[in-house]
């Protein structure tokens, strides 16, 4: 018997407690709304659970276990071991901590959390099942969807013990010794890197002609490279066909290069994109428009063709990106509110946890000459730069998109240590509308890599210092 329910009204109903989720749930509260969020796995999404946040732990042992055992800087040590059991507690507890953290701002701000899943029943309502027998629906004025993506799963590739997605990748209880990775895009490359850098001998197979596409050439190589010192093979131009399993491992068929060839593997990593949640939600009943492939139509301030449903993250256009739907979030929020928000994407910073790190944000140089401008491409390779050589870590460069009548700084790379952390000051500058003089101008310490973002400025300007 299912237990009937009145509807429970509420001001803005959010569905989905990821990044765009909780964020929106947030600012929603600051702004003075009352809010209820839905969540039908863990709170975080799949960002704090399965995505972001474990992969960078499970990165970050990998490079702490393959730095330990490298033979330079004079040190060498011996008995360095993994204890897998232990990589993966740590890794959950950094999950806990920072779940545990959400579920608590969200009490803080308080936002009504309902644990169930969500389906459209209205144009303007929700049906919550809490179980299998029971569930509340709510009446809203405004309702955020951010129900986030999924792993695209391949027909020939049936998910099982062996044959995995990135939560599977996650998730392992051994370090597999030999690893087949489908897909070199950034959540393949990412795992192939931290499982290589733990002793697994790694092949990804890309059906394109290089790995990472979304970034420059030169920065993919740079990575295919260190990739490729590490015991990682890369085919290229590869399609897997089919895997058949046992009980301890797989053989994968694939054609690479028209060439028919076998892979044995303990488990085979499946990583050729996300689909959006979009399709078990009722959507498409209550006037919501998307796309054959689920994306759903959104206009500046995230507002679906209901006026009353937003909608945000990885189930609009764009980047799958964490950092993106947070943005989102706020955006949304803030339009419910009447305010002016919009959303303006030029400086969404993409980053890739490979070795090297890699990140971009804003124009390439190719994309602002395909967009019309006039522009400076400006080139400073880490190998000039003292913290980089302190590191032992100084692969890699950083290019700075200009625009060429008036130094507007439009677009930045950087392939090398903590590009991650170094591409924000060139999205602080886009954001800003400042020139590379302001870039350059401004007195970095020394020494770090930060000095790196002055001097590639200097480069634009034609005035470096540290190279000629
Ligand atoms: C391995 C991996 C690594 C990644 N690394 C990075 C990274 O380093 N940086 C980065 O920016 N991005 C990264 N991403 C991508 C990032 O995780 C996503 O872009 C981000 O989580 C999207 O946020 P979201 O809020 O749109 O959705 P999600 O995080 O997917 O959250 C959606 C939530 O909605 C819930 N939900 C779905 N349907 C319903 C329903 N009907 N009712 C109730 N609840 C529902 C789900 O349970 C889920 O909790 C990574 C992804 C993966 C898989």
């Amino acid at each position: 018997m299912v237990v009937g329910d009145f509807a429970e009204e509420v001001d803005t109903l959010i569905v989905g407690s990821g990044p765009g989720g909780y964020v929106a749930a947030i600012r929603a509260a600051q702004l003075g709304q009352s809010v209820t969020i839905v969540e039908k796995g863990d709170i975080g999404g799949v960002c704090l659970n399965v995505g972001c946040v474990p992969s960078k732990a499970l990165i970050q042992a990998g490079h702490r276990f393959h730095e330990a055992q490298a033979d330079d800087m004079g040190i060498t040590a011996e008995n360095v071991s993994v204890d897998f059991s232990k990589v993966q507690e740590w890794k959950s507890s950094v999950v806990n901590k920072l779940t545990g953290g959400v579920d608590g701002l969200l009490k803080g701000n308080k936002v009504n959390v309902v644990r169930g899943e969500a389906y459209f029943s209205d144009r303007d309502s929700v049906k919550v099942s809490t179980d299998e027998y029971s569930s509340q629906t709510y009446k809203f004025k405004n309702c955020i969807v951010a129900t986030g993506s999924r792993p695209v799963e391949l027909p020939a590739f049936k998910y099982s013990k062996r044959v995995i997605n990135s939560t599977g990748a996650l998730e392992l209880d051994e370090i597999p010794q030999k690893l087949v990775v489908i897909g070199g895009g950034y959540i393949g490359i990412e795992l192939a890197g931290a499982y290589a850098n733990l002793g697994t001998e790694v092949t990804v197979l890309e059906g394109e002609e290089r790995i990472l596409t979304g970034f420059e050439k030169q920065m993919a190589q740079i990575v295919s490279k260190r990739l490729k010192n590490n015991n990682v093979t890369i085919e290229t131009k590869a399609f897997a066909q089919s895997v058949e399993e046992s009980e301890d491992g797989v053989t994968i068929k694939a054609t690479v290069n028209d060439e028919e060839k076998t892979y044995d593997a303990d488990y085979v990593l499946v990583s050729v994109g996300r689909k959006p949640n979009t399709d078990e939600l009722g959507l498409e009943q209550i006037g919501v428009n998307m796309s054959d492939k689920g994306i759903i139509d959104v206009d500046e301030q995230c507002k679906t063709s209901n006026e009353k449903i937003y909608a945000i993250g990885d189930i609009i256009d764009g980047p799958q990106l964490a950092h993106k739907a947070s943005y989102e979030g706020k955006i949304a929020a803030e339009a419910i509110a009447g305010e002016a928000s919009a959303v303006d994407y030029l400086a969404i910073p993409m980053v890739v946890f490979s070795d090297p790190e890699l990140a971009s944000v804003g124009y390439t140089e190719q994309e602002a000459k395909d967009a019309g401008y006039d522009v400076v491409g400006a080139k400073f390779p880490f190998q000039a730069n003292g913290r980089a050589l302190s590191l032992n870590d100084s692969e890699g460069f950083m290019k700075l998109v200009t625009r060429k009548e008036d130094g507007l700084v439009i677009g930045a790379q950087i392939a090398g240590p903590s590009a991650s952390d170094m591409i924000a000051e060139a999205g602080l500058a886009i954001e800003a509308g400042m020139t590379a003089e302001d870039m350059a101008m401004t007195i970095h310490a020394h020494p770090t890599l930060g000095e790196i973002t002055m001097e590639t400025a200097e480069v634009a300007l034609g005035t470096p210092i540290h190279i000629k």
